[in-house]
């Protein structure tokens, strides 16, 4: 099955009487390895669609299969497996824990993880080397830059091997420079171990370097293109 199926999928916000549609007939695939830009404009759906995707929310129409399971035919603690085995993370404002250094972060996200086999320290190397925080990992966040503390970010998403990782406005929080180059080194990491990127952004460069751009506007997806990167292929 396709990695990630969304079908006919919706969400209402629901407080007393007061009901607020979100997201409604949301259809679309993914496969592994593709790297989709999500965009629109504040208040279209982007971060509703996150939390559908990331089995923090639930549906109220339709479903979001990940590699072939609906999230909603899953008890919360199987809800809850299934995204630490499945998804990395990656945040706007990275979230690294202060009182733990680059490699905390890093080690303390694989503990938690629930996976059995020992953390896997070529993969550590591979991926610090690669986003270039080798002589960062014992620093404490506020030691490092922003551009620093979103690669460990990257590293602590990627260091479980997930088959998914949801990016919420990633360079949100960098300067250009800083941005080009986060966003390079996801896509290089990410295609390397056949990861599928879904990513939340208002970053032009990002659907530039994006297989597909899916385009949320008013709770409906009005567009999903063929990003820059693939027409290269074609
Ligand atoms: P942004 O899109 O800038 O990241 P948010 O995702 O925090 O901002 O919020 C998007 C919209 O959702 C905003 O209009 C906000 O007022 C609204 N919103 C967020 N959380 C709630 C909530 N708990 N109740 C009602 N509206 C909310
Ligand atoms: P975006 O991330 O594109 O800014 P959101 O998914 O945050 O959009 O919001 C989509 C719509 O859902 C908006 O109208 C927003 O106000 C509403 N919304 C978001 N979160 C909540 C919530 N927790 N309760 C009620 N309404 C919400």
């Amino acid at each position: 099955p396709p990695i990630i199926q969304a079908q006919n999928l919706g969400k209402t916000y629901r407080s007393g009487k007061l009901e607020v549609p979100a997201l409604r007939n949301v259809n679309f695939s993914v496969e592994r390895g593709e790297f989709v830009a999500i965009v629109g404009p504040s208040g279209s759906g982007k971060s509703t669609l996150f939390y559908l995707l990331g089995g923090l929310t639930q549906a109220t129409h339709g479903s979001i299969k990940i590699d072939g399971v609906d999230f909603a035919h899953l008890s919360d603690s199987e809800r809850t497996r299934l995204r630490r085995s499945h998804i990395g993370f990656i945040f706007q404002r990275f979230n690294l824990l202060p009182t733990l250094s680059a490699l905390g972060n890093i080690e303390l996200a694989y503990d938690i993880s629930g996976l059995k086999a020992p953390m896997d320290r070529h993969l550590l190397d591979h991926l610090s080397e690669m986003l270039n925080i080798k002589g960062r990992l014992e620093h404490r966040p506020n030691e490092l830059s922003g551009g620093e503390q979103q690669r460990v970010a990257i590293a602590r998403a990627l260091i479980t091997r997930p088959s998914i990782v949801l990016a919420d406005e990633p360079t949100g929080n960098l300067d250009t420079k800083n941005s080009d180059v986060v966003l390079a080194m996801l896509r290089q990491s990410s295609k390397e171990m056949n990861q599928t990127v879904m990513m939340i952004t208002h970053n032009p460069e990002a659907a530039q370097i994006a297989d597909r751009v899916i385009t949320v506007r008013d709770g409906e997806v009005v567009a999903i293109d063929l990003g820059r990167s693939s027409m290269d292929i074609v």
